[in-house]
C-alpha cells in the first residue's frame, strides 16, 4: 500500500507540471490528502507488539534498555517489579494525563483512568491531548494514545463522576480490584473529599497534586491513611465555618494553566510514586513548586486526632495499635543494616582505587523519619500519629482562636489555589 501512495503522489507531481496554473490549488489538496493517508497507514503499521519480558539488553528496539539501565546504575533493585503495579489516576487533565503518559513509558503493569469531562480545544495549551481528539471522552482519547505507546500496560478507562454516588460506588470498588497507589489529579476541593473518603474507608495510600488557579505554583502530597494528615484533617476555614465548599470553583471564572507547571508538578507526582512503588530514594510527605522562585517547599503533617472524617480517625487507631509491630520490624532492620555493614565491603581493592560513597539516607521511610525543618514561620500543630491520644476530651473538639483562624486561612489561600 505505501509504495502504491508513493507511485499516486509521483502522478500528482507530474500532472501538476503538464496542466495549466488555474489547477493548481486543487491539485495540490489532492496532493495533501494523499500525504495525510500516507502517514496514516504507516502509523497504524508501526504499533509494536507486546513484550513478554522486560530485556535489559542494549539495542535500539528493546522499548525497555534505559529503564532496566536504573538496576545497573543501582538505583533501582529490581525494576521489573513495576509491572506488578496498579495505579489508578483520578482527573485525566493537564497534569493526570502527563501523569498517565510517564507511567505507561514506564511499563507500569496497569492504569485505572477516572475522568467524566470530553477533550475541548481548550485543553490544547496543556500537554498530551491532540485537536483530533476533541470530542472524545478523556479517558477514551488517553486509552488510545497511551496503548501506541506502550501496549504492554492494561488500561482501564473509567468515565464517571466520582462525587455522584453512583459514580462513587463504581469508583471505589474498582480500587478493590488491588490498586498499589491512587493518584489524585482532580482540580476541585469536592472531588480531593471524594478520593479521600475512599482511600480513608480502604485504607488506600495515595497521592494528591494540585496546581493553582494563577498557573505559577502547584503541590504533590503523600497520604497514608491513619500515619499522615488525611484530606478532611485540617479544613479549610470556608468548611470550618459553615460555607459550601461546593461553592469554591467559582463558576465562570477561567482558571489560568501553563503546561510548564503542569508538566512539572506532573513529573515530581510520578517521581513520588515511582521512589514509592520501586522503593528507592526518600518519598516526599509534601512537596510545593512556587515557579515565580522556584522555591520548592516541603514539610510533614500528622494525623489530626479530631479529624471530621470518621475512617480517617479508625486508621489512626489501628496504625497507633500497630507500633509494636512496627517497632520490632524498624529495630530488625537496623541490626540487619548494622551487621551487613560490619562485612568485607564489595571489591575492595580495584585496579581503578574507584571507591563508593553512600550519599542517601537508604531505608528511611515516611514512618521512621526525624521531624522534617519546616519553612521559616511554619510549625507543627498536630501531635504526632504516635501520640495519639486514648481519650479526646469533648473539650477538643471547641472554639476556634485567632492562631487557628490565621492557619485555616493559610490553608484556604492554598485550597482555592488548587
Ligand atoms: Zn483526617
Amino acid at each position: 500500500m505505501e509504495e502504491e501512495m508513493r507511485l499516486l503522489l509521483q502522478d500528482i507531481d507530474s500532472l501538476k507540471r503538464s496542466l495549466p496554473s488555474s489547477y493548481l490549488n486543487s491539485i495540490d489538496a489532492i496532493q495533501d490528502r494523499a500525504g495525510k493517508i500516507m502517514s496514516l497507514s504507516k502509523t497504524s503499521n508501526s504499533r509494536r507488539s507486546k513484550v513478554k519480558d522486560m530485556s535489559a539488553e542494549v539495542v535500539d528496539s528493546n522499548p525497555y534498555s534505559r529503564l532496566m539501565a536504573l538496576q545497573r546504575m543501582g538505583i533501582v533493585e529490581n525494576y521489573e517489579r513495576i509491572r506488578n503495579f496498579s495505579v489508578a489516576i483520578v482527573g485525566i487533565g493537564g497534569v493526570g494525563s502527563v501523569a498517565a503518559e510517564m507511567l505507561t513509558r514506564c511499563g507500569i503493569g496497569r492504569l485505572l483512568l477516572y475522568d467524566y469531562d470530553t477533550v475541548e480545544l481548550a485543553n490544547m495549551n496543556r500537554l498530551f491531548f491532540r485537536p483530533d481528539q476533541v470530542g472524545m471522552t478523556k479517558t477514551d482519547a488517553a486509552v488510545q494514545t497511551l496503548s501506541d505507546i506502550n501496549p504492554d500496560v492494561v488500561l482501564e478507562s473509567y468515565s464517571l463522576n466520582i462525587t455522584t454516588v453512583k459514580g462513587f460506588d463504581v469508583f471505589i470498588n474498582s480500587l478493590k480490584s488491588g490498586v498499589d497507589l491512587v493518584l489524585s489529579c482532580v482540580d476541585n476541593y469536592e472531588a480531593r473529599m471524594v478520593v479521600n473518603q475512599a482511600c480513608n474507608e480502604l485504607g488506600q495510600t495515595w497521592m494528591e497534586s494540585g496546581v493553582s488557579e494563577d498557573a505559577v505554583s502547584g503541590h504533590i502530597q503523600l497520604l497514608v491513611p491513619g500515619e499522615t494528615a488525611c484530606f478532611a484533617c485540617a479544613p479549610p476555614l470556608v468548611v470550618a465555618s459553615g460555607v459550601d465548599e461546593r461553592t469554591l470553583k467559582r463558576e465562570g471564572v477561567c482558571a489560568a494553566s501553563l503546561p510548564t507547571t503542569m508538566g512539572v508538578v506532573a513529573g515530581l507526582l510520578v517521581q513520588n510514586a515511582l521512589k514509592y512503588l520501586l522503593k528507592f530514594g526518600q518519598v516526599s510527605p509534601y512537596l510545593g513548586y512556587n515557579s515565580l522562585k522556584d522555591f520548592f517547599p516541603t514539610m510533614e503533617m500528622r494525623p489530626n486526632p479530631q479529624c471530621s472524617n470518621a475512617a480517617c480517625v479508625d486508621r489512626q487507631k489501628e496504625y497507633m495499635k500497630s507500633k509494636p509491630v512496627r517497632d520490632a520490624a524498624a529495630k530488625a532492620k537496623i541490626e540487619a543494616e548494622a551487621s551487613s555493614l560490619n562485612e568485607e565491603p564489595l571489591h575492595l581493592d580495584n585496579e581503578w582505587n574507584i571507591s563508593v560513597l553512600d550519599d542517601s539516607d537508604a531505608g528511611v521511610s515516611t514512618s521512621e523519619k526525624a521531624p522534617s525543618i519546616l519553612p521559616e514561620g511554619l510549625v507543627h500543630e498536630l501531635p504526632t500519629a504516635d501520640n495519639y491520644p486514648d481519650q479526646v476530651g469533648p473539650t477538643a473538639t471547641g472554639g476556634i482562636d485567632d492562631d487557628d483562624l490565621e492557619e485555616l486561612q493559610r490553608q484556604l489561600d492554598a485550597l482555592n489555589s488548587s
